[in-house]
C-alpha cells in the first residue's frame, strides 16, 4: 500500500506559515501529525527494545548495513522484503513504519567527500563512498515505508553552511540523484528541498518533482536560510543581484513550487535539541520531526520534566549528582513505567555505578515525555490555542537558544570528570 497523508486542520500564525494537524497512513499503522520519528542505530532505538516503546515511525540508515570496502549486508541484497523484521529491532508486528535514509540522522562527517554520483558514509571499518544508484537498489530490496532520497550535505564548512558554488553543486546533484531514482520508488520518496539562491536550476528541480510525483518533501537544515536571513537583517546580505532574499527563507515558496501543499513536510536536520525547536518547526508547518533530544538527554543522564499543558518549573534535570536522597519519581506529572516504579535517588545510584539500566529507565521516561508533548501539541492545534500556548511555554522555559544553553550546561556538568569541574 502506498503511504498516504491527509491535512486535517490548519491554524495560521500572523505573518508566517501555519501549524497543522494531519493523518499519515502506512500499510500497518496510522499516525496523527505533527508526529515525531525515532532515530535508530543499526535498526534499534538506543537503550530501548520494542517492548519499551510505543509504536512510532523510526529512521533507519542504510549506512548501518554496509560493511568493509562498501560491501552490503546480505539483508540488503537478497530482496526478501523482510528488512524491517529481520534487520531492525523495531516492533515485531512491523507497525512502526521504517523511514529509510542513506546516512544516519546524526551522521559522522565523512573523511570521504561526496562525488557527483556517490555519498561518503561511515561503515564499521572506515569511510567509503556509497553510489546513489546502489542505495536505490538496496532500498528496493527492503520493505521500507518511506525513502529519503540522498542529500549532498556540505561537510567542509564548519558551520554546515555551504558557500555559493557549493550550493549550486548541491542543486545539480539533487537533480541528478532525483533523476536516478527508479520510478517504482517514487510513490514513497521524500526528496530534499534545496536552497538555490533563487537560481533557475532549483526552480527546474522543484517543478520536475511536481511533475514526477513523490510522497513528501524534506528540509534537511534551515541553517543556510537562517544565516542568510541574519546577514540580510544585519545589512550585509550574502547575495548577488539575481538573488531574491525571500526565496531563501520562504519555505512556503519552495513548497508551492514543488506542489507540496497537501504533502507531508519532513524535517531531517540534526539540530532539534529542545522542545522549543520542535515548536518552531511546527509553526513553520512541519508535519514529521526527528525525536533526537530524548536520546541526547538520556545519554547525558538528563530527564526532561517540562509540561506543555501547564508549564512550570524546569525544562530538565540531570540525575548524575545531587539526588542521593530524593525518593520522588523522575517527574511528578509523569505516569511512565520509570516514574511509577523507581525514584530519582535510584537512578542517580545506577548512573554512578555505570549500570546500563540507568539509561534504559531515563530513555523510557524521556520518550514518554516527548510523546505526550507532541500529543499536547496536536490537541492545541485542534482547539486553536497553539500560538498562545507556545508563547506561554517560551515565557516559562525560555526560547530555543536559552533552552539549548541550559541543556548543554546541565549535561556538561555531568559529563566532565570531577577534577575538571
Ligand atoms: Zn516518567
Amino acid at each position: 500500500m502506498d503511504p498516504k497523508f491527509e491535512v486535517l486542520k490548519t491554524v495560521p500564525r500572523a505573518g508566517a506559515r501555519y501549524s497543522r494537524t494531519g493523518r499519515l497512513t502506512f500499510q500497518r499503522s496510522e499516525f496523527k501529525t505533527p508526529c515525531l520519528f525515532a532515530p535508530t542505530v543499526r535498526g534499534a532505538i538506543p537503550h530501548l527494545t520494542p517492548d519499551h516503546v510505543a509504536v512510532q515511525p523510526a529512521h533507519v540508515a542504510i549506512e548501518d548495513y554496509i560493511g568493509a570496502r562498501g560491501r552490503p549486508s546480505d539483508l540488503l541484497t537478497k530482496g526478501e522484503e523482510q528488512f524491517s523484521k529481520k534487520a531492525t529491532a523495531l516492533d515485531p508486528l512491523r507497525k512502526s513504519p521504517v523511514l529509510l535514509g542513506l546516512r544516519r540522522l546524526q551522521p559522522v562527517p565523512p573523511a570521504q567527500a561526496n562525488s557527483n554520483t556517490g555519498v561518503g558514509i561511515m561503515t564499521t571499518e572506515g569511510f567509503v563512498r556509497l553510489e546513489v544508484p546502489d542505495f536505490y537498489k538496496y532500498a528496493q530490496n527492503t520493505d521500507a515505508d518511506v525513502i529519503f532520497t540522498p542529500i549532498d550535505e556540505p561537510t567542509a564548512s564548519q558551520d554546515g553552511i555551504p558557500g555559493k558554488t557549493r550550493s549550486q553543486k548541491m542543486v545539480k546533484r539533487a537533480i541528478d540523484w532525483w533523476d536516478a531514482l527508479p520510478s517504482t520508488l517514487r510513490h514513497k520518496a521524500v526528496p530534499p528541498a534545496v536552497y538555490g539562491q533563487g537560481w533557475w536550476p532549483q526552480d527546474h528541480y522543484l517543478v520536475s518533482l511536481n511533475t514526477d510525483g513523490y510522497f513528501g518533501l524534506q528540509f534537511a537544515t534551515l541553517k543556510e536560510a537562517r544565516s542568510r536571513k541574519r546577514k540580510a537583517d544585519e545589512g550585509t546580505p550574502d547575495l548577488d543581484e539575481n538573488d531574491n532574499i525571500d526565496s531563501l527563507i520562504d519555505i512556503e515558496q519552495i513548497v508551492n513550487r514543488a506542489g507540496a501543499n497537501r504533502k507531508p513536510l519532513f524535517y531531517t536536520g540534526n539540530d532539534v535539541h529542545t522542545p522549543q525547536s520542535v515548536l518552531n518547526l511546527v509553526q513553520l508547518g512541519f508535519d514529521v520531526i526527528p525525536n533526537i533530544a530524548p536520546v541526547q538527554a538520556s545519554n547525558s543522564g538528563s530527564a526532561f520534566i517540562f509540561n506543555f499543558e501547564k508549564p512550570s518549573g524546569k525544562l530538565a534535570i540531570n540525575l548524575w549528582e545531587g539526588f542521593t536522597t530524593d525518593m520522588s519519581g523522575i517527574s511528578p506529572d509523569c505516569d511512565c513505567y520509570s516514574c511509577k516504579k523507581i525514584h530519582r535517588a535510584y537512578i542517580q545510584h545506577l548512573l554512578q555505578a555505570g549500570e546500563m539500566s540507568a539509561w534504559v529507565f531515563l530513555q523510557i521516561h524521556n520518550f514518554h515525555t516527548w510523546n505526550k508533548f507532541i500529543v499536547d501539541v496536536q490537541n492545541s492545534i485542534e482547539d486553536e490555542t497553539i500560538n498562545a500556548k507556545i508563547d506561554e511555554f517560551v515565557a516559562v522555559y525560555g526560547d530555543q537558544d536559552a533552552a539549548s544553553k541550559f541543556l548543554a550546561e546541565i549535561s556538561m556538568n555531568a559529563i566532565l570528570p570531577r577534577e575538571t569541574k
